[in-house]
C-alpha cells in the first residue's frame, strides 16, 4: 500500500518530464569536468545550479567546499534536507555533479556538452554519469513534494570522477547531516533500458608492486644463459604459479565467494565475449558461473612492467623486473587481509630462490547488500511496478569506492545501489546517452521507493 497511488505517481512523473529533461540537459551544459579542477569555479557553478535545482523540489540545499586531506580547498559538494517528521525513517539521497573529460570530442556524433535528444535517448557528456542520478531524486522528490512520508537528505558530490579523494573526511565531519536508514546510490544502472536493477555486490581491490631480482647486474646472456633465468621469466613463472590449470587464481587467504546479495542471473557468455571484444579463439579462464567469475572471484591484473622495450634490446641476462599487480577482491573479504595473501604467496613461491619484495600499495573495500532487508524488497517491488516488469540484479566486478565507505561509517543503513545507466550508455566515452523512458521508469521507481518507505499512517 502506498499513500499516493502509483497511478498518481506516473501522472505527476510525466507531467514533470518536461521540467526533469530541461535540468539535465542545462546540467549538461555547465561543463563540469572535474578532471579541469574540483576546486574551480565551473564546478561552483555545477553545485550552485544543483543546489537550486533541489530547492525548487522542497530541499533545504546548500553547497559547501570540502577541504582535501591535505588541507587544501577540495570539491563544490551539495548538502540538503527535507525533514517531514521527526519520528519517520531518513533516506540519504546521492548522486554525484561532476563528469568525465572529453579528450576526443571528435569520437562524438554530437557536441557533448549541448544535450540532443534522439531516437528516444538524450546524448551528451553527464547525460547518464550522473546528472541522470540528479535528474532521478529530483523527478521522485517533486513527484512526492506535498505527500513525502520520509526524512529526505541529499548528498550530490562533486569529485567522483577524481576517486574522491576528500569524500571520508567530508562524511565523517557532517555524520550527524548524513545519518540515514536507507542510502539510495543512483550512480550505476540497469540490466537494460527495459529491466531495471538493484546492483548486489561490488568487489574490493588491492595493489602490490612485486620486484624480482636475481643478479646484482646484468650479464651477457650467452655466456651465463642457462643456469641463470633472466628476472622477467622468473617473474613471468612466479605470476603463473598463482593459477590453477583453468585459469583461476588459487592462493590461500585470497576468498574466491559465490554470488552474494540476491543475484539472480548468470551472465551470458556470448554476450561477454561481444563486449569484451576477446580473440575467438580464447578459452575463459575460471571454472563456475560467469558471474561469479567476473563480480565475486578474486582476479589479478599486471598494469604496468618494468622491461627493457622490445626495440633496441640486446643479449642480456636481466638482473631485476618490477611489476605492479592490481588485484580484484571478493565483495565480502577485507582487502588488507587479500593483500597479505597475495604478498605471502609471492614471497613463498620465488621461483628457484630469487629475491621478491612485495611492496604494499592502495586497499579499497569492497560491498554487498543485504537482500533480505525491507528496504530491499521495497526498491524491487517498486522497479517492478514501474518498468513492468521482474528486476534483474547484477553485480559489479569494479568499484565504487565511496560505496563500501559509506557503508563503514552508517553500518545501520541498508544502502540501495540503483542508477540511470543502461548497456548503451557509453558512461565515462563518447556519446554518452541516457533511455529517456527508463530516465521516466527511474523517476517513477525512486518515487514509489520514498512512498513505500513512509511509515504507515
Ligand atoms: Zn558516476
Amino acid at each position: 500500500m502506498t499513500f499516493v497511488s502509483a497511478e498518481e505517481i506516473c501522472a505527476r512523473v510525466d507531467g514533470d518530464f518536461g521540467r526533469i529533461v530541461k535540468m539535465l540537459s542545462d546540467k549538461v551544459a555547465l561543463r563540469s569536468v572535474s578532471a579541469e579542477g574540483i576546486a574551480g569555479d565551473h564546478m561552483a557553478r555545477s553545485a550552485r545550479f544543483v543546489a537550486d535545482q533541489l530547492a525548487e523540489v522542497g530541499v533545504d540545499a546548500t553547497v559547501v567546499q570540502s577541504r582535501n586531506p591535505d588541507g587544501s580547498p577540495g570539491a563544490w559538494e551539495v548538502v540538503g534536507s527535507r525533514i517531514v517528521d521527526a519520528k519517520a525513517p531518513t533516506v540519504l539521497l546521492y548522486a554525484h555533479h561532476d563528469v568525465q573529460p572529453v579528450p576526443d570530442a571528435g569520437a562524438w556524433e554530437t557536441d557533448p556538452f549541448v544535450a540532443v535528444a534522439r531516437d528516444g535517448r538524450l546524448y551528451g557528456r553527464g547525460t547518464a554519469d550522473d546528472g541522470g542520478g540528479i535528474a532521478i531524486h529530483s523527478g521522485a522528490l517533486r513527484a512526492l513534494e506535498d505527500t513525502l512520508g520520509v526524512n529526505v537528505k541529499v548528498f550530490v558530490e562533486g569529485e567522483e570522477e577524481m576517486g574522491s579523494p576528500s569524500f571520508i573526511p567530508f562524511i565523517e565531519s557532517h555524520r550527524a547531516e548524513f545519518a540515514s536508514d536507507v542510502i539510495v546510490v543512483a550512480d550505476s544502472g540497469n540490466w537494460s533500458a527495459d529491466i531495471p536493477s538493484l546492483t548486489t555486490s561490488l568487489r574490493g581491490n588491492t595493489s602490490v608492486d612485486v620486484r624480482v631480482t636475481v643478479l646484482e647486474h646484468p650479464v651477457h646472456s650467452g655466456q651465463f644463459g642457462g643456469p641463470i633465468l633472466d628476472a622477467n621469466t622468473l617473474a613471468c613463472m612466479l605470476i603463473a604459479s598463482m593459477y590453477d590449470l583453468d585459469g583461476q587464481l588459487s592462493i590461500p587467504g585470497l576468498d574466491k565467494q559465490e554470488p552474494v546479495g540476491g543475484l539472480d542471473r548468470d551472465l551470458d557468455e556470448a554476450t561477454v565475449r561481444a563486449d569484451s571484444s576477446v580473440v575467438d579463439s580464447y578459452r575463459l579462464a575460471g571454472t563456475g558461473s560467469l558471474a561469479s567469475r567476473m563480480w565475486t572471484k578474486p582476479s589479478a591484473t599486471i598494469i604496468g612492467i618494468d622491461a627493457h622495450p622490445v626495440s633496441g634490446s640486446f643479449n642480456v641476462i636481466a638482473d631485476t623486473t618490477r611489476l605492479r599487480l592490481s588485484i580484484r577482491t571478493a565483495p565480502d573479504q577485507d582487502p588488507r587481509q587479500a593483500q597479505k595473501a597475495v604478498s605471502d604467496f609471492l614471497v613463498a613461491h620465488a621461483p628457484r630462490g630469487a629475491e621478491v619484495d612485495v611492496t604494499p600499495l592502495d586497499n579499497g573495500r569492497g560491498w554487498s547488500m543485504d537482500p533480505r532487508a525491507q528496504a530491499t524488497k521495497d526498491a524491487l517491488e517498486s522497479m517492478r511496478e514501474s518498468f513492468g516488469v521482474p528486476p534483474i540484479n547484477k553485480g559489479e566486478g569494479g568499484s565504487i569506492p565511496f560505496i563500501p565507505e559509506l557503508q563503514r561509517i552508517f553500518p545501520h543503513a541498508q544502502v540501495l545501489v540503483t542508477g540511470p545507466e543502461d548497456p548503451q550508455s557509453n558512461a565515462h566515452s563518447p556519446n554518452e546517452s541516457i533511455s529517456l523512458s527508463a530516465l521516466r521508469n527511474n523517476v517513477v521507481a525512486e518515487a514509489l521507493l520514498l512512498d513505500r518507505l513512509a511509515p504507515r499512517r
